[in-house]
């Protein structure tokens, strides 16, 4: 077996033959309603009028630049050194 030319998405390192390699998934879907603090506290009224006004703003929105706006999707591939670092902050915080 050849040694495979795969690297590591993250720290770019090749991975060994014998390494495990990681899939990151991200899935990144707009939340209709903006501000959970806000969504506590409005009625279901409102909170229709919320979700009409949302709706009529993605019609303007041109179909092949609304995927970007509402749906995302990653798929990575990282080493099991970078696996770690994500997985202990997955979100980046500081
Ligand atoms: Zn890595």
């Amino acid at each position: 077996m050849g040694n495979l030319t795969v690297k590591c998405d993250r720290c770019k390192k090749g991975f060994k033959s014998d390494e495990i390699a990681w899939r990151i998934f991200l899935s990144l879907t707009a939340d209709p309603v903006l501000g959970v603090n806000e969504y506590a506290n409005l009625s279901a009224v409102q909170l229709d009028g919320r979700l009409s006004a949302l709706l009529d703003r993605i019609a303007m929105i041109p179909e092949d630049m609304l995927e970007d706006q509402v749906y995302q999707e990653f798929a990575f591939l990282v080493c099991s050194k970078c696996r770690a670092i994500l997985a202990a902050n997955p979100l980046q915080c500081r």
